[in-house]
């Protein structure tokens, strides 16, 4: 451990300690999901073990198909297809250019998947080992990590990430210590942030169907629901990949382990949960609360894709005329900040959407088990924290603007609760 840098004022996750713990504790997690998700009683006390013992979790042709799958996806992403977008100004003002082309990446691998499974291609396999591609995402992870770290040594202080220059190695390590790590016009932390991630735990939801199918349980009318609603929020997020290039992960975080395993591991194996559970506790819903589910999906798809290209296109040009015409407050940046629309309703409208939609994911799993609702519990969680990072970062940049701003708009996430 080293002494705290100028880059790093407040340490967040609990410092060096908290960030220790959390690289334990986000792969323990994965892993314990997992083995819960396939085991009969589900029980949250109970501590499944592999079956088989922890040598089980090992095995070399799901670490290789993993590695196989980020090449696949990387070859895509290099593939002269799409435009390219410039990011916002760095530190020494210059912009850096991304491939926009996630969307065409999915596109292309889901007909090769297709196209694979007419061949023969057992997709439940996917199902079968999903702890061992867990293991190997991790691993992966790890390894990845690990590179990103060693290179960042060698950057320039101006290449690294403010938020993970702290000088003590387990933080630096967690937060990411270069912002923007880069081989010629490959961008891991950007390719990584939506494609094998997102993209994989499509890949795993269909093996779920494929699996149900095969055991005779489906396709459910509760799985089919899960997989369209995952899949409209996947292929949203790739259809609006620009989109990224202004996030907090993007923009601020640097790519360490926090965001590598997050991206490679947590994303397609923790997200992938209500699907995964729904194999293994099949159950069926009438057409009517099916309707009713669909209902709050669409009031949360409604407000996040509202309150998401509100913000887009008023970052990008203010006098668009589809934002034009709601109120802002100056702030001594030149930046406005909107007060009316959907970022009048609460501080972060796109956080209250996202939420809307991740009970919508769960809802039909039913309620008789708490697991299926790990993702909105844990995401509420994320969300209330990232707000209130988002909050801390905007008072620096606007001060009293941003004062103003709070005390205009009261809420932060839920209107008239918090
Ligand atoms: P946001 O898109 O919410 O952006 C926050 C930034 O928006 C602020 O830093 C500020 O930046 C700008 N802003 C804040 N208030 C206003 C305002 N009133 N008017 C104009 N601009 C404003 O950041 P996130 O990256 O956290 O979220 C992006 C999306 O990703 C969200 O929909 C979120 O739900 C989703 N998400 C999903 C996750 C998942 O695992 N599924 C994880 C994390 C996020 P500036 O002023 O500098 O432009």
């Amino acid at each position: 451990m080293g002494k705290e840098k100028a880059g790093v004022k407040e340490l967040e996750f609990g410092g060096p300690l908290g960030t220790v713990a959390l690289l334990a504790l986000m792969p323990c997690t994965i892993l314990y999901l997992v083995l819960l998700c396939g085991s009969e009683d589900g029980g949250l006390l109970s501590v499944p073990a592999p079956p088989g013992g922890l040598a089980q979790l090992w095995d070399v042709r799901a670490f290789g198909i993993c590695v196989a799958w980020i090449l696949f996806q990387a070859l895509l992403y290099t593939l002269p297809i799409g435009y390219v977008a410039e990011g916002l100004p760095l530190k020494n003002g210059k912009k850096l250019k991304y491939k926009i082309n996630a969307f065409q990446a999915f596109i292309i691998t889901l007909a090769t998947l297709g196209l694979a499974v007419y061949y023969g291609l057992d997709l439940s396999y996917i199902h079968d080992r999903l702890l061992q591609f867990a293991f190997s995402a991790i691993l992966i992870s790890l390894l990845l990590s690990t590179y990103l770290y060693a290179r960042s040594l060698t950057k320039p202080e101006s290449e690294l990430s403010t938020a993970g220059n702290s000088g003590f190695f387990s933080y630096d390590f967690f937060m990411g210590h270069e912002l923007n790590p880069r081989i010629g016009s490959f961008d891991f932390k950007y390719f990584c942030e939506l494609r094998p991630g997102l993209i994989g735990w499509m890949v795993i939801n269909l093996a779920m169907l494929h699996k149900e199918v095969q055991q005779g349980t489906g396709p459910s009318l509760p799985l089919i629901l899960v997989n369209i609603f995952q899949f409209i929020y996947v292929a949203d997020a790739l259809w609006n990949e620009e989109c990224i290039l202004t996030t907090m992960d993007i923009v601020h975080d640097g790519f360490g382990f926090m965001l590598v395993c997050g991206d490679l591991a947590w994303v397609p194996f923790v997200y992938s949960l209500q699907a995964n559970y729904l194999v293994s506790h099949p159950r069926s819903i009438s057409y009517a609360s099916a309707a009713l589910i669909c209902v709050v999906k669409g009031v949360g798809y409604v407000i996040f894709r509202g309150a998401n290209s509100q913000k887009n296109a008023f970052r990008r040009n203010p006098n668009d005329h589809a934002v034009s015409h709601l109120k802002s407050i100056p702030t001594s940046s030149g930046k406005r900040l909107l007060v009316s629309g959907w970022w009048g309703l609460v501080r972060h409208p796109n956080y209250l959407g996202d939420l809307v939609m991740a009970l919508s994911w769960s809802l039909p799993c039913g309620f008789s088990h708490v697991l299926p609702y790990f993702y909105v519990l844990y995401f509420l969680g994320l969300l209330v924290h990232r707000e209130a990072r988002d909050a801390n970062q905007c008072g620096k940049k606007y001060g009293a603007a941003w004062e103003e701003y709070c005390n205009r708009v009261k809420y932060r996430i839920f209107p008239y609760i918090y």
